[in-house]
């Protein structure tokens, strides 16, 4: 196939495109680094079957990308941790929205299959635990984050309606908390913030009281979900995640075992409309994916710790 992936310099489209192309795709990646960065596409470099294209998917494409004829769209571009959402509310809207139009009517044109990452936030603070593909969720449309939660339930939308009106091949991964390497260490979520405080020995920052909850899911793990979600006719959405729940003091106490820090844990104020809970429920996936997670949480921490130390060593 001809693959065009939105975002491919950010931290999953980066190891999906390395994954397509391990499996004998031909990729053209688009990203506007607005979060992304391009050591995240070294492993790409002039390899014969990748192309990038320097562009903002949310203005229309160029003649350097829609010259081609694509057999599968993946857009995947947005800022997707709070810190980069909140410093770019507009773009981010912007990216779910214009960005969705502008890819789907590459899908249309070319008949191509199209996969959205969408998100777990699509549920926001949710009051049904696990959750459920069909939950429609919680979210304030007003808060900090409606900017991210809107955008992608827009993109959500507009991407069930080219699946309507065109009978475009549409799918939507709703993708839970992954980490990995290639995550920004600076980029204020709770891995990468938790990893480097303890690899300086600094307090490990617990926002609020630290037992509300999340799911890590490896990289790995979730690029193996998408690519067969990319194969597979569901067009519903698709819950992809790990469903193992920690509460983020549990969290902090696994970090500091794993990293041998002697780090202390300080806590500070829980940011506005920060959900409370969060599990998938990945009994879909199971089901018409054949898809679950594999790497514990020690083997895929143990490998991040490994990235971030190479990463620090780098830039010291
Ligand atoms: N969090 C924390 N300390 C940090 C960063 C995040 O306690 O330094 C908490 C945050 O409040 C949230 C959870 O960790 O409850 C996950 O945050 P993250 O930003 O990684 O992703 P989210 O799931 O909120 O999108």
């Amino acid at each position: 196939m001809r693959v065009l992936v939105s975002g491919a310099a950010g931290f999953i489209p980066s190891h999906m495109c390395d994954r397509l192309v391990a499996e004998g795709h031909e990729v053209v990646g688009v990203d506007n680094f607005l979060t992304g960065s391009p050591e995240n596409l070294e492993s790409l470099r002039g390899h014969p079957r990748f192309r990038f294209v320097e562009h903002d998917v949310s203005e229309p494409l160029p003649d350097s990308v829609t010259a081609w004829r694509f057999d599968a769209v993946l857009h995947m571009a947005s800022p997707a941790s709070p810190k980069d959402y909140l410093e770019n509310p507009i773009e981010t809207l912007m990216v779910g929205s214009a960005g969705s139009r502008n890819l789907l009517e590459v899908a249309r044109r070319d008949d191509a299959r199209y996969l959205l990452t969408s998100t777990s936030e699509c549920y926001g603070d949710p009051l049904v635990h696990p959750q459920v593909e069909t939950y429609w969720g919680n979210v304030n449309p007003v808060g900090p984050r409606s900017c991210y939660d809107e955008s992608k339930r827009f993109a959500e939308a507009i991407t069930m309606a080219y699946h309507r009106k065109y009978g475009v091949r549409t799918s939507i991964a709703r993708i839970f908390n992954t980490y990995g390497p290639r995550m920004q260490l600076n980029d204020g979520r709770v891995v990468p913030a938790f990893l480097d405080q303890a690899l300086r020995g600094e307090p490990l920052t617990v926002f609020g009281d630290g037992s509300q909850t999340r799911s890590f899911c490896y990289v790995s793990d979730l690029v193996e979900g998408l690519y067969r979600l990319l194969h597979s006719d569901e067009r519903y959405p698709v819950n992809l995640g790990n469903p193992i729940e920690l509460t983020i003091l549990e969290f902090a106490e696994r970090i500091r075992r794993l990293t041998g820090a002697n780090s202390t844990i300080v806590f500070h104020p829980l940011p506005e409309d920060d959900p409370k809970q969060r599990r998938p429920d990945i009994s879909k996936a199971k089901r018409i994916l054949g898809w679950t997670p594999k790497v514990s949480l020690e083997e895929g921490l143990t490998e991040t710790v490994a990235y971030f130390r190479k990463v620090s060593a780098a830039t010291r």
